[in-house]
């Protein structure tokens, strides 16, 4: 398969090809189709996967897309949970370069604890597209009112199973309270405890299960 048969705009593609990622990973060329389509996934991959480009380009396509993508008023339109800073500014700066080439740019946002958070709160005027997000901080900013999460239409739980083992269960499910219950949800995970199941059935509607 290439990118071009998974249905992919040319904005994308070109981007791809600058970056010289010549074919779909296994992932990929199962995720792709399937968040285009709006389907829940249930994704069983580990770093190095290309989990995260399985996630993005979808959902950059589908912001690229809509005429409702101007972000307003604090609200957020793609959410993605993380467990740690580090993957949350990497998941975001992947983001950005994918989607690089879509006019008019789309505002992508990282918010994560470990530094002050003025500087995130300022950056959230105006909303965001894509939010990549550690529950502690977002559930501050959430108080704050600096981050309202009303009109979430996809949400990404990436790691889930390392989110669980550093102890966000609690954070995790104020969070998933405060989503809208109509939205379309991705969780990949590494391991599937049982802890990750539980909060698989809750949260997944039909899903297309993929396992590498
Ligand atoms: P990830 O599993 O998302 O952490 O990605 C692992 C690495 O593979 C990252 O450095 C990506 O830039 C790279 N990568 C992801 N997808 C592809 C692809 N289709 N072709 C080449 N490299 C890729």
């Amino acid at each position: 398969t290439t990118f071009e048969q998974l249905g992919l705009i040319p904005e994308l593609l070109k981007r791809l090809t600058l970056l010289e990622y010549l074919n779909p990973t296994l992932v990929q060329g199962k995720a792709i189709p399937a968040v285009l389509l709006g389907r829940d996934l249930l994704a069983g991959a580990i770093t190095g996967s290309g989990k995260t480009a399985a996630f993005a380009l979808p959902m950059l396509q589908k912001l690229a897309k809509s005429s409702a993508k101007v972000s307003k008023g604090n609200q957020v339109c793609g959410l993605v949970l993380v467990p740690t800073r580090e993957l949350a500014q990497q998941v975001a700066d992947s983001f950005k370069s994918y989607g690089q080439l879509i006019k008019p740019r789309l505002k992508i946002e990282a918010v994560f604890g470990g530094v002050s958070a003025n500087t995130q709160m300022l950056a959230m005027r105006g909303g965001a597209d894509v939010l990549v997000a550690t529950p502690g901080r977002l559930l501050d900013l959430i108080s704050s009112n600096a981050i309202k999460l009303d009109d979430v239409k996809t949400l990404v739980l990436d790691e889930a199973d390392r989110m669980l083992s550093l102890g966000f269960t609690e954070e995790l499910n104020q969070v998933l309270a405060l989503l809208p219950k109509h939205k379309q949800t991705l969780l990949f995970s590494a391991t599937f405890p049982e802890e990750v199941k539980t909060l698989t059935d809750k949260l997944l509607s039909s899903p297309v299960e993929i396992q590498i």
